[in-house]
């Protein structure tokens, strides 16, 4: 698997590193309240282990999947819900926890269909942002890193659904895509 990297962008320490001074700032941000992490699938899972562990105050944890039709490295932008939350999120203070932000479509769903069920408040957190490529007007209340347009995979994130138990982000070689 290691030969298909071209490079890693963001090493196994230095994603540790920023993901627990983000578990510092949320537990600051939330003391006293009872958030629930709503994590997006799949990409997110390793985030999300992560992400609410370092974050040590009460919560509770729910799961969402959405797809945008199609393999390969761009989106549709048709999105579909393909697992719904289940516990009742009216009344609840929610963080969304997001692998990463590329046009934003998918992200703008998840926050149109997570509104609908009016939480008290609703948050963003996402490890990787990709501004240059956002398409609809939504951003982040917590980003992990800031990366320019590449394609990345690793730490959750997939190419054909394979990389995701790379501990860390890398960029793949260009021929993994012309195979
Ligand atoms: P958006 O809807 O913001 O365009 O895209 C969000 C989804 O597209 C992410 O949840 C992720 O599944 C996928 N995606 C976007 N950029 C990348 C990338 O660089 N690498 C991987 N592996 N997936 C990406």
């Amino acid at each position: 698997m290691m030969q298909e990297i071209e490079k890693v962008l963001i090493s196994e320490e230095a994603l540790q590193k920023r993901i627990q001074e983000l578990g510092m700032e949320l537990a600051r941000d939330y003391e006293g309240k009872t958030p629930v992490f709503v994590g997006v699938l799949k990409g997110v899972i390793l985030f999300f282990g992560d992400m609410i562990r370092a974050t040590p105050i009460r919560s509770q944890i729910d799961l969402m999947a959405v797809s945008s039709y199609g393999a390969g490295t761009e989106s549709s932008g048709k999105i579909v819900l393909k697992k719904d939350v289940s516990l009742n999120l009216e009344g609840r203070h929610v963080i969304v926890l997001e692998d990463i932000i590329d046009t934003g479509l998918t992200l703008k769903f998840t926050v149109e269909h997570l509104k609908a069920m009016h939480p008290a408040s609703l948050k963003i957190c996402t490890l990787l942002d990709k501004p240059a490529r956002r398409t609809v007007d939504i951003s982040a209340d917590y980003v992990g890193f800031t990366i320019p347009n590449e394609f990345v995979v690793g730490y959750g994130l997939d190419y054909n659904d394979y990389y995701r138990n790379l501990p860390f982000i890398g960029v793949l070689k260009p021929e993994v895509y012309e195979k």
